[in-house]
């Protein structure tokens, strides 16, 4: 099945194509004035920023079309429903802007701009004015990172670090670059799916690619395609162009409903980012974040979704993992049968967390592992006293 679709706008793009942003719904004629009066209450608490090669490739004709989903606000926002911060990124916050959570790794909030805002966003919370968590001076994260030599991996992120100046994001690099016990540098960016131009007509970045993406020391790319329709000529160029520059291309996105959490959508795209160089990486569950609740699926839901998925693939369209970014650590849900639910801590703030394998009962209504009980015989206790480790000393 091809899902797809054909875009005419994107057909006739030109290599230096710039798009042309759109912050307000009345700048969007497909948009009846009247939905629009209760889209904008919802854009008065959750911010609105797309651009026009990516509202082209909306069909208006669909009423649920994904990429419509993706991108216009809906009222079912306003829906008192989790908070805005579900996995407590303030609890690993070190410093302005810098979330250090593993002990190898390390997350620099370097921008608070994204090429558009996906209307899922689990990080929402940091485009709103009051929000104060992202810095674009980074001096403070660097001195951090230079002082703890465990640390092997620097994802930039926040915002998106592709919207960035090329100059700052190139001083950035090169300043990690400095720092010999940083192997990894990631930048994790939707912008080849919002606005692929961006890295297709600037030679200047794709020298810091070249630059500083070496033999020995590589930066990956971390995707955020959502749809298969994202993957335009364009995009497909913008990959192969961060490829051709050096740089390592995975991808990473949530399952969101109404968008890909159907099994036909990931197993096409899966596919699709497979054979150009882009394989996925993880699947993540929707965290259960304030505005979020037209966008998550139930666990129980999402598992049948992604192992349908991963049946349908071949090897490397396969390895993506279905997580929970949870507070505590990255939790890997490896199976469900009738009456259990398996994790296990891909990833773990602490010790004695890593690697443990964890049954719960199933609960078909639960989103989130706070939500689940213990299957009988096993305890699972995240937080019990001293079980916080020193993550410097780690
Ligand atoms: S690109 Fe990422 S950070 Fe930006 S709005 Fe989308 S999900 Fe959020």
């Amino acid at each position: 099945m091809v899902i797809r679709g054909v875009v005419p706008q994107v057909a006739t793009a030109t290599a230096d194509q710039r798009v042309r942003y759109i912050r307000a719904l009345d700048k969007i004629p497909n948009i009846p004035p009247e939905d629009r009066a209760i889209l904008e209450k919802v854009t008065e608490k959750f911010v609105f920023r797309a651009n026009d090669y990516y509202l082209g490739l909306i069909d208006w004709d669909d009423p649920n079309d994904p990429i419509k989903q993706l991108i216009i606000p809906r009222k079912e926002e306003l829906n008192e429903w989790g908070n805005l911060d579900a996995s407590n990124e303030q609890s690993v916050t070190v410093a302005h802007g810098v979330q250090h959570k593993y002990p190898d790794t390390v997350l620099l909030l370097c921008n608070e701009v994204c090429g558009a805002y996906c209307r899922y966003c689990f990080r929402k919370r940091l485009f709103m004015d009051e929000n104060d968590e992202v810095t674009n001076d980074v001096s403070t994260g660097l001195a951090y990172i230079r002082e703890n030599p465990q640390i092997s991996n620097v994802l930039l992120t926040g915002g998106d670090p592709l919207l960035m100046s090329t100059r700052r994001l190139t001083e950035i690099i090169a300043a990690l670059r400095e720092i010999p016990h940083v192997k990894i540098i990631r930048l994790g960016s939707k912008m080849p799916a919002f606005d692929p131009w961006r890295v297709l007509r600037d030679e200047e970045l794709q020298k810091t690619f070249r630059t500083y993406s070496t033999k020995e020391k590589r930066i990956y790319l971390m995707a955020h395609f959502d749809h298969p329709r994202e993957l335009t000529k364009p995009a497909i160029d913008g990959i192969a162009c961060c490829l051709k520059n050096g740089l390592i291309c995975v991808n990473q996105c949530p399952l969101i409903k109404g968008i890909n959490d159907d099994p036909d959508v990931l197993a096409e795209m899966y596919e699709e980012l497979s054979n150009i160089g882009c394989p996925p990486y993880y699947l993540f569950q929707g965290r259960p974040t304030a505005g979020n609740e037209p966008y998550e699926t139930p666990l129980v839901r999402g598992w049948e979704i992604f192992n349908e998925t991963i049946r349908r693939g071949s090897g490397l369209a396969c390895r993506a993992r279905f997580v929970m970014s949870h507070e505590t650590g990255k939790v890997e849900v490896l199976a469900i049968d009738d009456n259990y639910i398996f994790l296990r801590y891909h990833r773990a703030k602490h010790a004695h967390l890593r690697g443990k394998l964890m049954v719960f009962k199933r609960d078909d209504s639960a989103y989130w592992l706070d939500q689940l009980e213990p299957a009988d015989g096993f305890e699972y206790t995240p937080f019990s006293e001293g079980e916080y480790c020193n993550i410097a000393a780690d």
